[in-house]
């Protein structure tokens, strides 16, 4: 039997939240913390997405921890080996790698109310903790399609986020199964290579014009002697995306105008009126997430590309067959279908007090207070839980700042004497009300069906409003929506808040 590791803190992930709160726990002089990852690599989200073509939607200044700016950055839109070096190279830095226990995989986890502590399994052993931080990413787990039949498929099949390399795709026939973020990075990418490419699509998304370029060498030497010059850089992307607000938020009619350029974008690339009216959405610009790209259009003109609007009804051992009965056949299906986000595995492995597991205390939907604590979760911090996705900005900023409010509750927690702290129920519920609230009236609400609702139709995935007004929620720990206790083995006594 392998023996049980006991330490302070144990983080789930080494992604950006995972690595961002080892770093920021190390600085405030919490040195028993232990890291575990699946992977055999730090970097998450951009160690597991290795497409062709994969690169980020917000521009590297402002995607990257503002504490570790990067002055090398070699395009204002980075790709993703890029993105990973940076995180390799920041967890080297901040010397934290030390911390990490790869390949392991977390399997479950319950809170002993006897012991205040959490215990954790993983594939290679067991772990117990005081406080319990998944960093486990809302974007982690691949979404496999239900199709009919996916299983009998004799070739190849994988999933974006596990792209096969030893695979050559030239020469190939290839199904493209959806036509999200990743696909319509991939599909130009591998377009030329392929003898034929059906691209299957569910939803038109909006694409708008990318203004990626590279950024030249007396750039980056400015932004290596001038730090604050990359800083003044860094705000002036955020306040240009926080603008989007206004119209996903406050007034929706206002994305008639980013409505009206991606329309434009649309004409100027496409000359087919059969494909115009195919990639041609039918709802509100930022329903679904808007995507930036100028070689998806140009891509599904080329003779070698088609783009299937039926359903697809069956997958055969060497084909796929749509509703209107046309049979393709195909080498090479790859699963461009995104990731589990509402109906995430870590809600299904982690068992808080009274042994309940997350997904049955959410009742039907995911809910936490501030995205990161959970009523009847003693002590367990979640990076990136509920309702704090972003369809306009920088996902780092979100981390951060929930980063800001662990450190602060642990600080908390230190200076009293508490040795654990529960959110209080009525304050997710109130917390929650007032999310649901805020949801009403905004461009999410608009009519399409996207992965930030759940199987009950609530958005449990978007934070509603500016990001600086998370940031400001989140900047101290709020103790008095917690009840705060001392371990049950010591003095039960209840600490005033
Ligand atoms: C292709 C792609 C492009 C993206 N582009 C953008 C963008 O342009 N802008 C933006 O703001 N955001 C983007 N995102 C969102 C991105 O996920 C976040 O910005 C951010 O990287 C999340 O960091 P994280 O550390 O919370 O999660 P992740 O980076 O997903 O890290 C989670 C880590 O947890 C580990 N893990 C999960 N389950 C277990 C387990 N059971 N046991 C052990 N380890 C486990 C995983 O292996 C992984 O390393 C993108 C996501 C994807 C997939």
């Amino acid at each position: 039997m392998t023996p049980t590791t006991d330490v302070d803190v144990l983080i789930v992930g080494s992604g950006f939240s995972g690595l961002g709160m080892a770093i920021r726990l190390k600085q405030e002089g919490f040195s028993d913390f232990t890291i575990l990852e699946r992977a055999d690599d730090v970097g998450g989200t951009w160690q597991a997405n290795t497409y062709p073509g994969c690169a980020c939607d917000v521009p590297s200044h402002l995607y990257s921890f503002s504490f570790a700016p990067n002055p090398g950055w070699s395009q204002t839109y980075s790709r993703q080996p890029e993105i990973w070096d940076y995180l390799r190279d920041t967890a080297r830095t901040y010397d934290v790698l030390r911390y990490v226990r790869f390949g392991h995989t977390v399997t479950g986890a319950e809170w002993d109310e006897d012991t205040a502590r959490w215990k954790v399994e993983t594939d290679r052993g067991s772990f117990t903790a005081r406080v319990f931080i998944p960093a486990m990413g809302p974007l982690a787990e691949p979404k496999k399609p239900e199709v009919p039949g996916l299983d009998s498929f004799e070739g190849a099949v994988f999933h974006s986020a596990r792209w096969d390399h030893d695979h050559d795709l030239t020469g190939e026939r290839v199904a493209s199964i959806g036509t999200g973020a990743s696909a319509i990075q991939y599909v130009p990418t591998i377009q030329p290579d392929v003898a034929k490419l059906h691209v299957f699509q569910r939803t038109a998304p909006w694409v708008m014009p990318h203004s990626n370029r590279r950024i030249t060498r007396v750039e980056r030497r400015v932004y290596r002697a001038f730090p604050a010059l990359q800083r003044l850089t860094r705000g002036a992307i955020y306040s240009a995306r926080e603008l989007l607000v206004l119209g996903f938020v406050k007034r929706p009619k206002l994305m008639n105008v980013v409505e009206k350029v991606a329309r434009r974008h649309m004409r100027s690339q496409i000359s087919d009126p059969e494909l115009l009216r195919k990639v041609t959405p039918g709802y509100t610009i930022g329903c679904k997430r808007i995507l930036p790209s100028n070689q998806w259009y140009p891509a599904l003109e080329e003779p070698n590309v088609e783009l299937v609007t039926d359903e697809i009804t069956e997958v055969r051992p060497h084909s796929v067959v749509t509703a209107d009965g046309t049979e393709r056949e195909v080498d090479t299906i790859i699963l461009g279908t995104g990731f589990a986000v509402t109906d995430m595995p870590v809600a299904r492995q982690v068992r808080g007090r009274d042994a309940k597991l997350m997904v049955d205390s959410w009742g039907g939907s995911p809910r936490a207070h501030l995205g990161v604590a959970m009523h009847g979760f003693p002590n367990l911090f979640m990076m990136l839980g509920p309702n704090t996705g972003l369809g306009h900005n920088s996902m780092v900023y979100m981390i951060e700042s929930q980063m800001n409010y662990v450190i602060d509750a642990l600080r908390t927690m230190r200076e009293n004497g508490v040795d654990t702290v529960e959110v209080k129920r009525e304050t997710v519920q109130a917390y929650n009300d007032r999310l649901d609230q805020m949801h009403e009236g905004t461009v999410w609400t608009t009519g399409c069906k996207s992965w930030y609702l759940d199987d009950t139709g609530r958005n449990a995935t978007i934070w509603p409003d500016w990001t600086f007004s998370f940031r400001r929620r989140t900047q101290r720990f709020d103790p008095s929506s917690y009840d705060m206790r001392t371990a049950p083995a010591h003095e039960p006594e209840q600490v005033a808040a």
